[in-house]
């Protein structure tokens, strides 16, 4: 429910007093008047504390309407006063309106009809009033809670007003002061803002010197706006320490991150040449350690060839006799030197496959093989064995001497582990894949289990003891050698008692 309108009439004039009171209550409802005949009724009235509004008539023989005026503002300031008399002036008038009158209407007859109507307007004005000064109270509030400092300052970089923040964070009590340490700035800001296209607004980092002589980074936002006519620079200004102490941080962070990554750089660029001089230094001992066997061996092919040659003498010399247990010694010397003497031999290749650099060009295995066929022709002949070419075979890239021992080598176990009652077949074709020729070499022999793969192809690695059949353990070795240094891959497919597939793998010569 809303109060009563309640209104104080002040007129000396009981009928006038009636009839506005009456005028009033015939359009306002629910008013409560209360009647003002002197001073003393003003008083209690003024001490009471119980009106909205004033209504007075200037000329009063107790005081006049200014006066009352007076009374009634300096107590509440916000309370409406109508000054309502035929008595008044112009002058009055307006000297009543500085000392905040609301409403001045001249008493005739016809004006009192008007009344309502003027008590009405004034009444919202004051409303108006009111919640805008309430609006203002909680603006200046919001302001001052803020972080940040809120300022306005003229052209000539005059501070006109700032919230609590602003004077905080420059360490001062009073506009005067901050205006002092910021009047330069301002008025630049206030120049640059100017020259600025539309919207006029501008974002600098800066630092500022404050009160107490400390050094700040700030985030200085300025805005240029129009203000009754007058072109003011709005602004925000805001501590931003933290931030550019932060930025300090990652940018020393980041340099020293650089320089980590740099230092280790060399770290590893260092490890990496000491490394390159350890393997130089490796492949001179292999080198070394090669020639060495190298002239080893070969140093001891003339002793053993001595030896082979005088017990072969000792055996075949008819002048020489020896009983039945001394030639079968003579004949095992002779065996074991010419053993020792492919062992040797077998070697020097194998080692010679590491020695040297290996120039490769095509060669057309449809050629290579037959020739090396008929070198083979005496052992081939000798175990009663068939070799099937499947024609035509591929071309490879290639060393002519190393391929032709490969395939030697592989073809001679083709024919060499196979039962002594089974005559020997074997199958030689040529496959093509997408960079690589794959030659097959397929016998009908022995076979060799699973497991036995990988380790025949290492050197010495053999699976029968020589008197069943005899060999050196290297051949196998000296083909995989041989291949890989031709770029090329070996491999075996068996099993025991089923045959064995050879394969060597090279690379297709480019055309
Ligand atoms: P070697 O022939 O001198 O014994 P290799 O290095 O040529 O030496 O072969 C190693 C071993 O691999 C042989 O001793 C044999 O046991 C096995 N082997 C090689 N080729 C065949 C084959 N075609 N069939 C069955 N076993 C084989």
């Amino acid at each position: 429910m809303t109060q009563a309108l309640r209104i104080l009439v002040i007129d000396d004039n009981p009928g006038d007093r009636a009839l506005i009171i009456r005028q009033l209550q015939r359009q306002l409802a629910d008013l409560q008047a209360q009647e003002i005949r002197d001073n003393s009724e003003l008083l209690s009235a003024v001490a009471a504390d119980q009106f909205d509004l004033v209504i007075t008539d200037y000329q009063l023989h107790w005081s006049n309407g200014l006066e009352v005026l007076r009374t009634i503002k300096q107590h509440y300031p916000t309370c409406p006063v109508i000054m309502f008399t035929n008595t008044g002036s112009e002058e009055i008038a307006v000297e009543a309106m500085k000392s905040g009158l609301d409403d001045y209407v001249l008493k005739q007859p016809n004006s009192y009809i008007r009344l309502p109507a003027t008590v009405r307007v004034v009444l919202e004005r004051a409303e108006i009033q009111h919640r805008a000064a309430l609006l203002e109270i909680r603006l200046q509030s919001l302001l001052n809670q803020l972080k940040v400092g809120v300022f306005r300052s003229n052209s000539g970089g005059d501070l006109l007003e700032c919230n609590r923040s602003f004077l905080d964070l420059l360490r001062v009590d009073s506009l005067t002061q901050a205006q002092a340490i910021l009047q330069p700035l301002l008025q630049e800001s206030y120049l640059q803002l100017i020259s600025l296209p539309p919207p006029q607004h501008q974002e600098r980092e800066i630092q500022v010197r404050r009160a107490d002589g400390t050094l700040i980074w700030t985030l200085l936002s300025t805005t240029l706006s129009m203000i009754e006519n007058e072109t003011v620079v709005d602004g925000l200004i805001e501590d931003i320490i933290a931030r550019k102490q932060a930025e300090i941080e990652r940018t020393q962070l980041n340099e020293t991150l650089e320089q980590r990554v740099r230092e280790r750089t060399i770290q590893l660029e260092q490890a990496n040449s000491q490394l390159a001089d350890t393997n130089q230094k490796l492949a001179d001992a292999n080198q070394d350690l090669e020639e060495f066997a190298y002239s080893i061996s070969h140093d001891l092919r003339e002793p053993l060839r001595a030896i082979s040659g005088f017990s072969s003498i000792l055996l075949t010399n008819p002048g020489e006799q020896f009983d039945a247990k001394r030639q079968d010694y003579l004949r095992r010397i002779v065996d074991s030197t010419q053993q020792a003497d492919r062992l040797i031999e077998d070697l020097l290749s194998y080692s010679r496959l590491s020695r040297t650099d290996i120039p490769l060009q095509p060669i057309n295995l449809s050629l290579l093989v037959p020739e090396i066929l008929r070198q083979l022709e005496p052992e081939l002949q000798q175990r009663q064995a068939r070799v099937r070419i499947e024609e035509p075979l591929a071309e490879v890239m290639g060393n002519r001497t190393i391929l032709t021992q490969v395939i030697t080598n592989l073809v001679t176990n083709a024919i060499k582990f196979v039962p002594p009652e089974v005559k020997p077949q074997v199958r030689v074709w040529s496959e093509q894949q997408e960079k690589l020729i794959r030659l097959w070499v397929e016998d009908n022999g022995i076979g060799i289990a699973k497991e036995y793969h990988e380790q025949i192809f290492k050197v010495f690695n053999r699976l029968h003891s020589n008197e069943v059949y005899p060999g050196t353990g290297i051949g196998l070795a000296i083909v995989r050698k041989g291949v890989e240094r031709m770029g090329g891959q070996v491999g075996v497919e068996s099993e025991l008692e089923k045959g064995s597939r050879f394969w060597i793998e090279l690379p297709k010569t480019t055309d």
